[in-house]
């Protein structure tokens, strides 16, 4: 069928071994997602200002004997298979569980949803046990959906959201300006963020192009009243060259990678303090803190 038309091909054994290996993959899949033995990985929003978090994001991983798969290694054949939709269920409550054990309760947590999901009848009822189970206030959540999720079922998806955002859940588009949708789906669509792709941040201070695409995105944003987040930050010349444009929020390598919640928290400043610096403080240092 790939080469087109009705043109007979001889069976050769590589395609069997591709379907086996394909059938394989969604069953191990399977087996992971009912024995709930993905996990999560954080990578903290970073206010550019304070370079202080504001949440995270969670990005799923399976860990596949010594390996971590990453999204891109099973998500074509979860979303082919169907599996997405459970998958992203336990997303949902684990990330707001993991959530819910941190103790600064200004964070908020973004998960990704795919169109599956969405449009599943139970979607919103899904949400809200999430929430309730972890006692994450709604306002606490971000869903993120990509332009050409939200698309397929643009009125379907619309009024899910719309529901879900009464509760007061908050909704990012995410890859924003990778889609080749029009733009006209952003005034249909309850929406609170832009998270501003990568690829347009890669080539800030280098491609002009860049220069120019995110501030148009930024100042679209502003007018429609919505937050940003840039995406994919990796240059201290990147973050610069946000905030003159007038970002506030980004994720990026240059603040952390994706991580596990256990080694995000042994370097989160509001748990752990920085430690003591080593060179021994003037003793008149010590005195200032003692009470009179
Ligand atoms: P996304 O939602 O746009 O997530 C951002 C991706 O960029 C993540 O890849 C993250 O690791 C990566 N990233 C973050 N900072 C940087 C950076 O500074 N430089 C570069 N080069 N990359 C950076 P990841 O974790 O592989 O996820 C890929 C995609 O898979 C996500 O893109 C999202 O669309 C999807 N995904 C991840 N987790 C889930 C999930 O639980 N459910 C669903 N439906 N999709 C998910
Ligand atoms: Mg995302
Ligand atoms: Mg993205
Ligand atoms: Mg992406």
């Amino acid at each position: 069928k790939q080469r087109g038309g009705a043109g007979v091909v001889d069976f050769e054994p590589w395609m069997s071994e591709r379907v086996m290996e394909h059938h394989r993959l969604r069953g191990d899949l399977e087996t992971a997602v009912r024995d709930e033995s993905l996990t999560l990985y954080l990578q903290p929003v970073v206010d550019l200002h304070t370079r202080q978090w504001e949440g995270f994001e969670a990005l799923v991983r399976w860990p596949v004997g010594a390996e971590t798969w990453s999204p891109a290694q099973f998500l074509p054949v979860a979303e082919e298979s169907g599996l997405i939709v459970p998958m992203g269920a336990w997303v949902l409550r684990e990330s707001l569980r993991q959530l819910a054990g941190w103790r600064d309760e200004r964070l908020g947590m973004a998960v990704n949803v795919s169109a599956q999901q969405l449009v599943g009848t139970d979607f919103f009822d899904i949400t809200m046990q999430a929430l309730t189970e972890s006692g994450i206030a709604p306002s606490r959540l971000t869903l993120e959906i990509t332009e050409q999720a939200a698309i397929q079922d643009l009125g379907r998806t619309a009024s899910r959201l719309e529901l879900l955002r009464s509760e007061g859940v908050h909704v990012a588009i995410d890859d924003f300006g990778t889609g080749f949708s029009s733009l006209q789906y952003l005034s249909r669509l309850p929406v609170d963020i832009l998270k501003i792709d990568r690829k347009f941040v890669w080539g800030l201070g280098q491609q002009a192009e860049d220069d120019v695409l995110v501030r148009s995105m930024l100042g679209l944003a502003a007018e429609l009243g919505l937050e940003v987040i840039a995406e994919g930050v990796e240059t201290r010349r990147q973050a610069e060259l946000l905030l003159e444009y007038g970002c506030r929020l980004a994720q990026g390598f240059l603040f952390s990678p994706p991580r596990p919640i256990e080694e995000l928290r042994a370097s989160d400043p509001f748990v752990s303090p920085a430690p003591a610096p080593r060179i021994p403080q003037p003793r008149r240092a010590v005195d200032d803190r003692q009470p009179s």
